[in-house]
C-alpha cells in the first residue's frame, strides 16, 4: 500500500510542477514514505534522514517530509528530535501535501499533519488521474482495520475501515488499463472486509471482471473472519481472478489465535482453504507467520509447523513477534530472544524446504504468464506466472504486457525459468 500512496503522492505533487528524481542530489523535496508494521521503523527514519543531511551537507536543504505510518505513530516526537525533518504527514492526510509544501514555503509553523482525514482523501485523489502504467499495478479500494488484533498497530496507524465507492474504483482500474496496465492487484489492510452500499469485494470483482483490456485481477490482504461463500464463489465464476490467495493465519494454535484477538479458530481456516481448493483445484495460498507471540508454547509453535506443512503454502512470511508501542500486546511477557529465534529458524528451514520442492515440482509443466519487463541482459524478460511465480524466459521479440504460455525448465528459490512454446504463434487468452 505504501507503493500505492507513494505514487498517488507523486500524482499530487505534479499539479504543484514537481516531478520524480532517481538523483538524490538534485532533489528539492524528500519523502519518505514509511512502515510501523514491526520494530525498528523509527530508526530507520533517523538513520535515512541522517544520510540525506550528509547528502545536502553545505548546500540548501530539501524540504523533508516523513510520511506514512511512522509519521502517524510519532508526529510530534520525530520534528522535535530531528529538526531536519519539515513536517510529518499521516497516511489518512496526504492529501493535502501541495498545501503543506507551499505552507511550509511561506514559513508555517505547523508541521504535524496527522488527521484522518480518509473521505477528504479519497475525494481528492480521485480528481487527479493515477499515472501508474507498470504492466501490474496496484489499486487501493479499502483501508484501515476495526478488528485490533493485539500485536497490530494498523488500526491506530491507518484508522477505521473504510471503502471507497464501486464507481470511482472503476473509474481508477480504467485509467490504469488505459495507461498500459494488464493486471491490477486491490489493496486494503482488510481487502475482503470491502464494503459499499451493500456490495461486497465479490461485487465489485464482477464489475472489475469485465473491463476490456484487463486480464488479470489480484487482491490483498484478506482476513479469515471477512471470508465469505461469494468470494469463495467468484473464485470459480470470474475467469479474470488468479488462483492465488494469500491468507494470514499467524498462528496454528486456536489457542494463540484467541490470545491474539484474531476472532477465528483454525478449523475455521481449514475450512476456508478446503472450499477453496474444491471450487477451484488450481488455488495456491501464501500465508503471515508470527512466531513466538507471548505465551507461545512448545505445543502451539508445533501446531504452526504443521498447519504450514498441511496446507503447504507456497509463500510464508514468518516475522518474530515485535512489541508495537500503543498496542495491547505490547505489555505482556515476552519469549526469550533465544527460544523466539530458534523457533523462526525451525519454521523458516521448513518453507523455504516446501517452496522449493514445490517450485522444483514445476520443472517441465506449463505456466500462463504475464511478462512485466525486460531485465537487465537484453533478450531476457521477467513475468508472473498465475500463482504470482516470477518467472524469466529468452526472447527475441518484445514479451512486455503480453501473456504467454512457458515450459517451465530450471527454477531456484524463488524463480523459474522456462522457454516460450510455439514461438511468436503464442497462446493469447483473450479479454
Ligand atoms: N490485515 C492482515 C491480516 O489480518 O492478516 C495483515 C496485515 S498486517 C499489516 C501484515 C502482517 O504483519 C501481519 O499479517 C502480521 O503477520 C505482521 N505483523 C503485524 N504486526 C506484527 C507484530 N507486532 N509483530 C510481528 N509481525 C507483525
Ligand atoms: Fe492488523 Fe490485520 Fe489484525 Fe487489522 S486484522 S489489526 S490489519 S493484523
Amino acid at each position: 500500500m505504501n507503493e500505492y500512496d507513494s505514487n498517488r503522492i507523486v500524482d499530487l505533487t505534479k499539479k504543484i510542477n514537481f516531478n520524480l528524481t532517481k538523483n538524490i542530489e538534485e532533489a528539492n523535496c524528500y519523502i519518505l514514505n514509511t512502515c510501523h508494521i514491526r520494530e525498528k521503523a523509527t530508526d530507520k527514519v533517523y538513520h535515512e534522514v541522517g544520510r540525506v543531511k550528509k547528502i545536502f551537507r553545505g548546500r540548501k536543504k530539501p524540504i523533508v517530509l516523513i510520511t506514512g505510518c511512522v509519521a502517524q505513530a510519532e508526529g510530534d516526537v520525530l520534528v522535535k528530535k530531528e529538526k531536519y525533518i519539515d513536517a510529518v504527514i499521516g497516511p489518512q492526510s496526504y492529501h493535502s501535501i501541495n498545501n503543506i509544501i507551499s505552507s511550509l514555503e511561506n514559513k508555517s509553523k505547523k508541521k504535524n499533519f496527522t488527521e484522518f482525514e480518509t473521505i477528504e482523501k479519497f475525494d481528492t485523489l480521485n480528481t487527479v488521474k493515477n499515472s501508474s502504467n507498470k504492466i501490474s499495478s496496484y489499486l487501493t479500494i479499502q483501508e484501515g482495520c476495526d478488528k485490533f488484533c493485539k500485536f497490530c498497530v494498523v488500526p491506530y496507524t491507518r484508522g477505521p475501515e473504510y471503502s471507497r465507492s464501486i464507481s470511482e474504483i472503476i473509474s481508477e482500474a480504467k485509467q490504469l488499463v488505459q495507461n498500459g496496465s494488464k493486471e491490477i492487484i486491490l489493496l486494503g489492510q482488510n481487502v475482503n472486509a470491502y464494503e459499499f452500499e451493500g456490495k461486497r469485494l465479490s461485487d465489485l470483482l464482477i464489475s472489475l471482471n469485465e473491463i476490456k483490456g484487463l486480464r488479470r485481477i489480484r487482491y490483498t490482504t484478506s482476513h479469515p473472519k471477512d471470508f465469505t461463500d461469494d468470494l469463495i464463489l467468484a473464485h470459480n465464476n470470474l475467469r479474470k481472478l488468479m488462483p492465488m490467495l494469500h491468507l494470514p493465519v499467524q498462528s496454528g494454535s486456536t489457542k494463540i489465535l484467541k490470545d491474539m484477538n484474531r476472532n477465528h479458530t483454525i478449523e475455521e481456516y481449514m475450512e476456508i482453504i478446503n472450499k477453496l481448493k474444491t471450487i477451484k483445484r488450481s488455488m495456491k495460498f501464501s500465508s503471515d507467520f508470527i512466531i513466538a507471540y507471548p505465551g507461545e508454547t512448545n505445543e502451539d509453535f508445533e501446531k504452526t509447523v504443521s498447519l504450514l506443512k498441511d496446507i503447504n503454502f507456497i509463500n510464508s512470511y514468518s516475522f518474530i513477534f515485535s512489541p508495537r508501542p500503543g498496542t495491547p500486546a505490547a505489555n505482556l511477557k515476552e519469549i526469550d530472544n533465544l527460544t523466539a529465534k530458534r523457533r523462526l529458524l525451525i519454521f523458516q528451514k521448513i518453507a523455504e524446504k516446501i517452496k522449493k520442492n514445490y517450485k522444483v515440482g514445476l520443472i517441465n509443466s506449463y505456466s500462463k504468464v504475464l511478462f512485466e519487463n525486460k531485465v537487465k541482459d537484453e533478450f531476457k524478460y521477467f513475468g508472473r506466472d498465475e500463482h504470482y511465480n516470477p518467472v524469466i524466459v529468452s526472447s527475441k521479440s518484445n514479451l512486455v504486457g503480453k501473456i504467454r504460455t512457458v515450459k517451465i525448465k530450471k527454477c531456484n528459490q524463488n524463480t523459474l525459468f522456462g522457454d516460450i512454446i510455439f514461438g511468436n504463434k503464442a497462446i493469447e487468452y483473450a479479454a
